[in-house]
């Protein structure tokens, strides 16, 4: 099969080659997990791809998450057109499609009485955990193992792995990470012990998830988590910060917290924010809170400073107008959802007919195709962790082998085991893309 995507992909190969002189590793981004190199793609529209050397795939990537309504929606593009005809990409000034993009996340997102664009989910989940130190005036932050939650130092290291310890930890200084706990993935009890011996060391600011359970979903979260969590929360007087760079318009308009009915006090978002145009990511929440950013309501004192010379800008804003008002005229998420629906039944058949140790689950357009091992609800005991070290083993082989495979059989996923479904996937596409995984996995 590599030899397969080797051949047909050259023009991708020589971009590839180019790349590696200017480019660390050669590529920014190989979400897809392509290799022996990334694929270097021309075209993009509705569900599908082209790549440069004129090969055509169904896009499961959705560039990470961001196009709920299929690559570069003919609404939002001619609206965007307009715009840039009108006055840029950027004036460093308000214009009135920032105002409108607030007005409307603030009407569909429960939790989000404020908005204030970010330029990234990083930046956006930074600035929420600087207010909500910034409000609380207590400094540490509690986070899920395993949940992602961008790249910043305080953020970036994942789930503490036996004998390699932390993860992405090279460059970070201990010190920045010093007030960032992490808590195993649905283990409501380990958090509650970190916020009683928080609270007689100064507290904790805020506890931060993905609702959807930690790296959207992987590890899916135990029904009543979130509720739990909320209680658990205010119980110690501490903020709960929703993740919502995923889930944020792609589990409704409402987020994950209209589908669970549990509202966090700030909201991260990201990705469809702004319909896979750049600049995604915005801090949401309650009025209170948000009032920080100015100082606190009616003073200039105690402000908590974000900023960023792009954000806000005119394109993004009006991209993520226009292309959440179409989400919501078409009722994107749940059409997508049903496609989604739709890949996994015939995920299930296809694992069940070959006989496979793999397991496929969606909440809505999110859909999981994973090895078994990797479905860890509770990661409690030492004999789980031993799991988790598996679960790593397991996760590489699905990635890099995986991957590739699928590309040469013209689907492209996100790392061989997410796949989005977005509303241009109509059942043909769906039942399309479920052949040719059908026909990668008959080789496993
Ligand atoms: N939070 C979550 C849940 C994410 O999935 C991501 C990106 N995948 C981020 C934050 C970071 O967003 P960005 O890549 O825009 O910085």
């Amino acid at each position: 099969v590599l030899n397969y995507f080797e051949q047909r992909c050259q023009g991708s190969a020589r971009l590839a080659e180019q790349a590696k002189a200017v480019i660390p590793g050669g590529v920014q981004h190989n979400l897809a997990f392509n290799y022996p190199f990334p694929l270097a793609i021309k075209e993009a529209r509705g569900a599908h791809m082209t790549d440069v050397d004129g090969n055509r795939y169904i896009d499961f990537l959705q560039a990470g998450g961001p196009t709920l309504l299929g690559s570069n929606h003919p609404v939002v593009l001619e609206r965007v057109k307009g715009l840039l005809d009108e006055c840029g990409p950027t004036t460093g000034l308000l214009h009135e499609y920032e105002v409108k993009l607030a007005e409307l996340v603030c009407q569909v997102m429960p939790g989000v009485d404020m908005l204030r664009m970010m330029g990234s989910g990083t930046e956006a989940v930074m600035g929420a955990i600087r207010l909500a130190r910034a409000y609380s005036g207590k400094k540490r932050v509690i986070k899920i193992g395993g949940g992602y939650h961008g790249w910043s130092d305080q953020m970036v290291y994942g789930m503490r792995l036996p004998k390699t310890g932390r993860m992405e930890a090279i460059g970070i200084p201990r010190g920045a990470t010093a007030a960032t706990q992490e808590s195993l993935p649905n283990d409501l009890e380990a958090i509650r012990r970190k916020l009683k011996w928080n609270r007689l060391r100064g507290g904790t600011a805020a506890v931060i998830v993905e609702p959807f359970g930690p790296e959207s979903g992987t590890r899916p979260v135990t029904r009543n988590f979130n509720a739990a969590l909320r209680k658990l929360c205010d119980e110690f007087d501490t903020l709960l910060i929703f993740d919502e760079v995923v889930t944020g318009f792609r589990a409704g308009m409402g987020g994950a917290q209209g589908y669970f009915g549990v509202t966090p006090d700030l909201t991260v978002l990201g990705k469809c924010l702004t319909g896979g145009y750049p600049m995604a990511g915005a801090i949401g929440g309650r009025r209170d809170i948000m009032m920080m950013l100015v100082g606190g309501i009616g003073t200039t004192t105690k402000r908590a400073f974000v900023g960023g010379t792009l954000t806000a800008n005119p394109l993004s804003c009006a991209a993520g107008y226009f292309a959440l008002q179409e989400m919501r005229r078409t009722d994107a998420a749940f059409k997508a959802g049903q496609a989604g629906d739709r890949m996994r039944n015939g995920l299930e058949q296809i694992i069940e007919r070959l006989g496979l140790p793999y397991v496929a689950y969606n909440m809505g357009s999110i859909v999981h195709l994973q090895t078994s091992g990797v479905m860890l609800l509770d990661t409690s005991s030492l004999l789980k962790l031993a799991r988790v070290k598996n679960e790593a083993k397991e996760r590489k082989h699905m990635m890099e082998e995986m991957g590739a495979a699928y590309s040469a059989h013209g689907v492209i996923t996100l790392a061989g085991s997410r796949i989005y479904t977005s509303l241009a996937d109509s059942d043909e596409v769906i039942d399309d893309a479920l052949n040719r995984f059908e026909d990668v996995l008959k080789l496993v």
